[in-house]
């Protein structure tokens, strides 16, 4: 029976040793109650790294960890002390964290940390192949696991893969700073499918893959050889059910059940009812702003002085990844700048900031939540930031207002919290104003939506929606209307192909029989293809034709002397047998001179993209460009080219990277069907890869074995992967 296996980092189930004797409990984590779903019965594992380091686990205790962890529906992955310095407080929280918050001042590119990276990447993925199926389904987490999609595809291609990042992916312009950013999109792309909190950060991958990799993206799905990855957005919700419960159990506490903080915080509101309790709530981490909040408090005070005494700001900063440097200077100074603040505002009644430095206990973050007038989160870059979700599923009765900063994940879909830029102290101090007389209609309309939506949208249906779309992906889906061409029926073609008497053959060139190249002159054919052709050509039985968009220049230089029948320029110019070419079909070329100037232009404003000029027709390539900017150029040059061009006997022709302007009587189509009339075939073949061959299989009959190159929407019978597939197919028909 397939399982699901879950990967992450941290298992969600905390070891203790104690006494010689170990407990293992099982973690409230967000992450782990989401996937209660995914993760339950026999049917699932997670790996991941138990907490306790090589060096930390007695060796008598390791049967007993391994059989605690099974209870759990886990497996560990050994780590040791020095690995996890390299990997997990090294390259994960030292190079990637800072970089994909932005932080690139903090972003140490150290060798060393990625070496460290890359083996610890492949412990986790030969743990996962140890431990798998091939028809299991494998989600991996999250920024320290980038490179296992791919190296488990090495050893699994058929397996179904997701990953998700529960961080922000940076603009291409911060991510290419990093040395081993090819590496680090190559191992995610080992995935089929690769999630993210929103549409910027799928958008930014998207970018960089383009960039990068030059990787054909449409849509949201990536082309890689024979692979379509597909990437999408599924905002991490909460366990709504388990905080409201909370909050609503709370309210009907009896005074005597409260918790020492919740008296603590009632006696503070008791002697000053009309103060407001404000609380932010974060890891002491600098991506959450936390020392520029503390310096717009004083901001607003100052702006405001109306509300000193009136307000009261409660920091809750849990204590974060303390042995990275970064982050005991940043406890430092929030130290210091609560107590200078401390220092110079606080009255004989009154305390501007409270400051706790710990981790509370859930009890007391429902104490907080509830007892609080305002959140206030203002991260500087957060991939999502749940408390800002939690406080407002806490809020029984509607009211409390949430402040969030616009660069959360979260924001995207809180838009009815008062949203503020945490650069900006000038419109904190107002929305803080803003927050603190704001009418309780008011506040109880705008939680009124948040909460349906966090209900709806909750951490199982995240789960869920993303083992969907990864099952779905699995299961096949729709891009292609063409069947793809199985060894089964090869075998099939080539048995009918080895029967018939009268074959006729078209091919591709660029594309199909050779790959690409930045300079089309230079894809010239290789020594094996020559003999491949050479074995198709001098079958009596066959007709083979090179039919390409190609100028008849250059197809002389590389194919006469070989006697190979040619069509070129998309069917302007024949030559069969060796003998010149001719013209097939009749065209005019006057229009020639009104568009090249036109293409000139595009060529002066598109760096990287060039003109080919042949008899009939003209191209306009640009595929050595930017890839947005290309795309984009080439949608401007058709909306211009369509305006010129008006009734005029001439089209546009949209290839692989390459806009051709042509005669509109002239295709490949017409060409081939030419051909065909001229004897009585009893086997047809045609096979190309981009636009302008999807007139040859749209027009060819139907008892002809049309087949695509690529992963693409096509009228063809049939499609291959890639150029390496077309040899294997046209060696097995020369066998057959
Ligand atoms: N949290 C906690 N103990 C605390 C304070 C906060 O367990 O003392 C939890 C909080 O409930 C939330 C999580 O820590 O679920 C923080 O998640 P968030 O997305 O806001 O930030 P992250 O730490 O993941 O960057």
């Amino acid at each position: 029976m397939s399982k699901t296996i879950i990967i992450s980092n941290r298992l969600p189930v905390q070891l203790q040793i104690s006494d010689g004797g170990l407990t293992a409990t099982p973690s409230v984590g967000g992450l782990a109650t989401g996937m209660k779903s995914v993760h339950s019965g026999g049917e699932s594992l997670w790996i991941g790294w138990s907490g306790l380091t090589e060096e930390d686990t007695p060796a008598d205790l390791e049967s007993e960890i391994d059989k605690a962890l099974a209870k759990h529906g886990c497996a560990k992955v050994n780590l040791t002390a020095n690995e996890i310095d390299g990997f997990y407080f090294g390259f994960s929280n030292r190079t990637i964290w800072p970089l994909f918050h932005y932080f690139l001042e903090y972003t140490e590119f150290e060798l060393d940390f990625w070496n460290v990276y890359k083996s610890v990447n492949q412990k986790f993925a030969d743990a996962i192949i140890e431990q798998s199926n091939e028809d299991d389904t494998i989600w991996v987490h999250d920024y320290q696991l980038m490179l296992v999609p791919q190296m488990v595809r090495e050893k699994r291609p058929n397996t179904s893969i997701g990953f998700f990042l529960h961080i922000p992916f940076p603009s291409y312009e911060i991510f290419r700073t990093m040395p081993w950013r090819e590496e680090v999109l190559e191992g995610l792309l080992g995935s089929d499918l690769i999630g993210f909190h929103t549409y910027d950060y799928e958008r930014h991958f998207l970018s960089s893959v383009r960039r990068l990799l030059g990787l054909e993206v449409s849509f949201n799905d990536v082309y890689q050889d024979h692979r379509v990855i597909k990437v999408d957005s599924f905002p991490m919700g909460i366990d709504y059910k388990k905080f409201r419960d909370a909050a609503i159990a709370h309210g009907k506490n009896a005074p005597e059940n409260r918790s020492d903080f919740q008296i603590k915080l009632d006696d503070h509101k008791a002697s000053a009812p009309d103060t407001k309790l404000i609380i932010s709530i974060d890891r002491l981490d600098y991506s959450k702003g936390i020392a520029k909040r503390i310096n717009a408090f004083e901001y607003f005070l100052n702006k405001y002085p109306q509300y000193k005494e009136k307000v009261r700001l409660i920091i809750l900063a849990v204590p974060s990844r303390s042995n990275v440097p970064q982050y005991q200077l940043l406890k430092k100074e929030i130290d210091e700048l609560v107590g200078r603040i401390n220092g110079e505002l606080s009255t004989v009644n009154w305390t501007p900031i409270w400051y706790f430095y710990r981790s509370m206990p859930f009890e007391n973050l429902i104490d907080l939540y509830t007892s609080s007038d305002i959140a206030w989160l203002t991260p500087l870059r957060d991939g999502m930031n749940l408390v800002a979700k939690e406080y407002i599923a806490t809020r029984i009765d509607k009211t409390g207002v949430l402040i969030l900063s616009e660069m959360a994940g979260s924001a995207y879909e809180m838009n009815e919290a008062l949203l503020i830029n945490p650069n900006n102290f000038e419109q904190q101090a107002d929305t803080l104003k803003q927050a603190i007389t704001m009418p309780k209609e008011e506040q109880m309309a705008r939680n009124m939506f948040l909460q349906n939506r966090l209900e709806r949208y909750n951490v199982e249906v995240w789960a869920n929606e993303f083992m969907n779309a990864l099952n779905q992906k699995s299961e096949g889906d729709d891009t292609f209307v063409s069947q793809k061409l199985s060894n089964s029926i090869l075998n099939q073609i080539s048995k009918q192909y080895a029967g018939s008497k009268k074959r006729l053959l078209f091919l591709d060139y660029d594309g199909t029989l050779t790959g690409f190249h930045k300079d089309p002159q230079k894809a010239t054919p290789d020594a094996e293809l020559y003999k491949l052709l050479d074995q198709l050509h001098n079958d009596k039985n066959t007709t083979l034709f090179l039919i390409s968009g190609r100028d008849k220049q250059t197809f002389t230089k590389w194919f006469l002397d070989k006697k190979y029948n040619m069509i070129v320029e998309h069917g302007v110019w024949i030559s069969t047998e060796g003998e010149p070419f001719r013209m097939l079909e009749n065209v005019k070329g006057e229009w020639m001179e009104k568009i090249k100037p036109v293409l000139e232009s595009f060529v002066d404003r598109t760096p990287g993209s060039f003109i080919e000029e042949k008899n009939y027709s003209m191209a306009w390539h640009y595929r050595n460009t930017d890839p947005d900017f290309g795309q984009k150029r080439a949608t401007e040059l058709n909306t211009v080219l369509t305006s010129l061009i008006g009734n005029d006997d001439i089209s546009v022709l949209n290839g692989n990277k390459v806009m051709e302007v042509k005669s509109s009587n002239v295709n490949k189509g017409r060409a081939s069907v030419r051909m065909l009339g001229e004897d009585d075939y009893d086997f047809v073949f045609a096979i190309g890869d981009d636009w302008t061959d999807e007139f040859m299989f749209q027009e060819l009959p139907d008892s002809a074995v049309t087949v695509k190159v690529g992963l693409k929407k096509t009228q063809a019978r049939y499609y291959v992967e890639n150029t390496k597939r077309v040899r294997d197919l046209l060696h097995q028909l020369v066998d057959a």
